[in-house]
């Protein structure tokens, strides 16, 4: 039986929101499963931050580079700076059968969306607003201008939040680590993406019934 290759995700949701604690702890649980897509952008890495783990750092110069070579599966502004996905990566690990996950914004969200309709949206969002404000602060790594910015675009960001599948209210972060699984899961039993498999047993149930088959 021929492998299913895996699905394209998407996680979104409000800056602060737990999105990339989220995807550490899904990828630490069930590394075999999941691949998790590394962007470039145009932003200083944050205290802590390596090249090639959180992001690819890029100068603006490289990154319209990716664009014209048409490198990037999509890009956005966010904030002042460039955010894209590289194509070659996503590609190879979904035909390897891992499900990709790509933590990006709402703009390229809806991108891939339109490109590829079979991607799984998921946005993630805090409890309550005081929560967003405290993790966003408690956080520190932005000084509070920026912090201000990201919860400004918060606010302009709900206006997509219809187009995702998937609601994900991020409490307690085990379990929606759990959450997120199962939904993932839970797609790879839907009859839509599971074609192959289908149409080779109604293949060999056809051919028992003209006794084809011993
Ligand atoms: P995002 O990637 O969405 O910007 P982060 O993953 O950086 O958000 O999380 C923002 C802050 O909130 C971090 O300090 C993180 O430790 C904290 N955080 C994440 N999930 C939870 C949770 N379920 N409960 C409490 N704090 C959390
Ligand atoms: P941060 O600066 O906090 O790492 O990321 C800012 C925002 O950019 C987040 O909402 C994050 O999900 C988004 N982002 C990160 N990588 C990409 C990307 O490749 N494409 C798009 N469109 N957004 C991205």
């Amino acid at each position: 039986m021929e492998a299913q290759t895996g699905i394209l995700t998407v996680v979104s949701g409000f800056s602060g929101s737990g999105k990339g604690t989220i995807m550490k702890r899904l990828l630490e649980k069930y590394p075999q499963n999941y691949a998790l897509s590394i962007s470039a952008t145009t932003r200083a890495p944050r205290p802590g931050e390596v090249d090639g783990r959180e992001y690819f750092f890029s100068t603006v110069e490289r990154f319209e580079e990716m664009i014209q070579n048409d490198e990037l599966l999509e890009y956005a502004r966010y904030v002042n700076n460039y955010y894209g996905t590289p194509k070659a990566y996503v590609q190879e690990q979904l035909a390897m059968g891992k499900d990709v996950i790509l933590e990006i914004e709402i703009q390229g969200a809806l991108k891939i969306k339109q490109k590829y309709p079979d991607t799984v949206l998921l946005f993630v969002t805090p409890p309550s607003f005081e929560e967003l404000e405290r993790r966003l602060v408690g956080r520190g790594t932005e000084p509070p201008e920026v912090v201000r910015e990201r919860l400004c675009r918060a606010g302009e960001e709900c206006a997509g939040v219809e187009a995702y599948d998937y609601l994900i209210v991020n409490d307690e972060l085990e379990a929606c680590v759990e959450q997120v699984h199962s939904i993932l899961q839970d797609e790879h039993a839907k009859i839509s993406r599971n074609e192959i498999f289908i149409n080779e047993i109604k293949k060999e149930l056809a051919e028992y019934a003209k006794g084809e088959r011993s």
